[in-house]
């Protein structure tokens, strides 16, 4: 096959059949999450040619629809893939923009280095989001607390059964208009503690966004619907005691003292750029922050003295969401209803404002893509 010389010029072809106005209307008045997507995809493929050498190629852009792929291809049978996250926020002007975009270029190639992928170039990563929301700009909602949801992935596409990396590769994107996340107001979860499953083990995947680590969690995450939870917390396998993250969000802990701590990243745990953004935030209202080991005992502890006053999570999709409660199979830790003001909620407010252009970017984390 020859291969094109990657520009980052992406070839169009449009949709045919794109949703009319009026379908798409009906869709933004009430988006939900993840059920509906627009009318195009960003796609660039990767072949390593005879000699071995590979290269990325035919970047485009082409309508929304279902893949054909050989049976055979190792992403069905080995999961090589890997995935990343991010929203595009429409601001008064109605332009479009994107947060920090290449933070997750840079993670997208720390995952595509662990699951033996090829990496990707981040110019390419930027441009595909701009691309494919320039085209499809209509599906940016507006109101408060949407946005267009991007999910950029990779999967191995060659039909082969052997076991090792696979010779071609599919780069893509995919946009989904995403609602407000909690339907206006946000009420504390529960979560469930996990103890009879992991999520990632020392030298596994747990650092890399991949959908090996989702459906390892899946079994987790029914037994934490069982226990009457939405979420579940999982702990360092190794000794069974260390906090480390939930399924797909990083968690923070609030002491009185104004000090915030979360979980150090030690291979396990995926590096959010939420969780990077909320730290960057809050030493700039000056609080403490704290990048270290949390256990349990800790907690509960912390809760039993008064001395830790919230807990919450964070992620690209839900922002910043309060844990109200962590539910174990001995009992529940409770986190006190809150006196005066709420750091999280305070951190919420200004990084959605910053999203969304209400608020001023100080630390240059915008990117415009349409
Ligand atoms: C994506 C993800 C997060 C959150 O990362 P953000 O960059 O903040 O969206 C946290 N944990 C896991 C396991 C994830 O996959």
């Amino acid at each position: 096959m020859t291969q094109n010389a990657l520009g980052v010029d992406f070839a169009k072809r449009l949709s045919e059949t794109p949703k009319t106005p009026q379908e798409r209307a009906a869709i933004l008045a009430n988006p939900g999450f993840g059920n509906h997507f627009t009318d195009h995809t960003a796609v660039v493929d990767y072949t390593v040619d005879s000699e071995g050498k590979g290269g990325w190629h035919d970047a485009r852009i082409e309508p929304y629809g279902p893949i054909a792929m050989d049976p055979a291809a190792s992403v069905l049978h080995y999961g090589q893939e890997i995935f990343e996250g991010l929203k595009a926020y429409r601001h008064a002007d109605g332009s479009v923009w994107t947060f920090r975009p290449e933070a997750n270029a840079a993670r997208f190639n720390r995952s595509a280095r662990r699951l033996a992928l090829p990496e990707l170039p981040p110019e390419v990563f930027i441009e595909s989001l701009k691309q494919l929301v320039s085209v499809d700009r209509d599906w940016v909602p507006d109101g408060e607390g949407e946005s267009l949801y991007l999910r950029p992935f990779m999967i191995a596409t060659e039909a082969f059964l052997g076991v090792r990396p696979a010779r071609e590769v599919s780069y893509r994107v995919i946009a989904s208009p995403a609602g407000n996340y909690f339907g206006g107001e946000l009420k504390p979860v529960s979560i469930w503690l996990s103890e009879n499953y992991a999520r990632a083990g020392h030298g596994g995947t747990g650092e890399a966004k991949c959908g090996g680590n989702y459906a390892a969690s899946l079994a987790a995450q029914l037994e934490a619907e069982a226990n009457g939870c939405k979420q579940v917390l999982f702990l360092d396998p190794t000794d069974g005691f260390a906090v480390e993250e939930l399924g797909g969000m990083n968690i923070f802990f609030v002491f009185k003292d104004g000090t915030l701590v979360t979980p150090a990243l030690n291979g396990n745990i995926l590096h959010g750029v939420t969780r990077d953004s909320v730290m960057q935030l809050a030493a700039d209202r000056g609080l403490a922050v704290q990048e270290r080991r949390i256990t349990i005992d800790e907690w509960r502890q912390a809760l039993a003295d008064g001395t830790l006053t919230e807990v919450f999570a964070c992620g690209t999709a839900a922002v910043i969401t309060p844990i109200g409660e962590l539910k174990t199979k001995d009992g529940s830790l409770v986190t006190p209803t809150l006196e005066g003001e709420s750091v999280a909620m305070a951190i919420r407010e200004q990084l959605l404002g910053i999203q969304t252009g209400a608020v001023e970017d100080l630390h240059g984390w915008l990117t415009q893509l349409a």
